[in-house]
């Protein structure tokens, strides 16, 4: 089994709700993805998938929705109140779920997904240097 892959940073506020700790507050972490691919046999390039292609994929959806904005859960009336009277303030909203590492990791398992139609074998997400959250798909 062969077994590719990539990682990407970007950066993003948030907090979680219901939360008794430091993240209640709002807050930003330099988060890192590895994206983590597996393939039993190879393209006629000799590849599990193009790295180039796929990273830039990767990279543009999350610069367009997570890098430089703030995750919040949708239930997060008055921070989204907040981020909205801002004049340059970018929202990403997860619908009735805390931003934590392990709903991103898997809200990204399933972009990548959608992305290369392909499902990854599994998606980890750093929220910081000493933690980080998987999500596999159950496969
Ligand atoms: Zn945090």
């Amino acid at each position: 089994m062969y077994l590719v892959r990539i990682e990407t940073t970007f950066d993003s506020g948030h907090r979680l709700l219901d939360y008794d700790g430091k993240c209640a507050f709002p807050h930003g972490h330099t988060y890192r993805a590895e994206i983590f691919l597996q393939a039993s046999s190879l393209d006629q390039r000799g590849m599990v998938f193009d790295f180039t292609e796929l990273k830039h994929r990767i990279k543009a959806w999350i610069d367009d929705n997570w890098d430089h904005a703030f995750l919040v859960n949708s239930r997060d009336a008055e921070l989204i109140a907040g981020l909205a009277s801002a004049s340059k303030g970018r929202i990403y909203q997860f619908q009735g779920e805390n931003p934590s590492c392990e709903v991103l990791s898997r809200v990204l398992y399933n972009v990548v997904s959608e992305l290369c139609g392909v499902s990854p074998a599994k998606v980890r997400l750093w929220e910081s240097l000493d933690q980080y959250a998987e999500f596999d798909g159950g496969s």
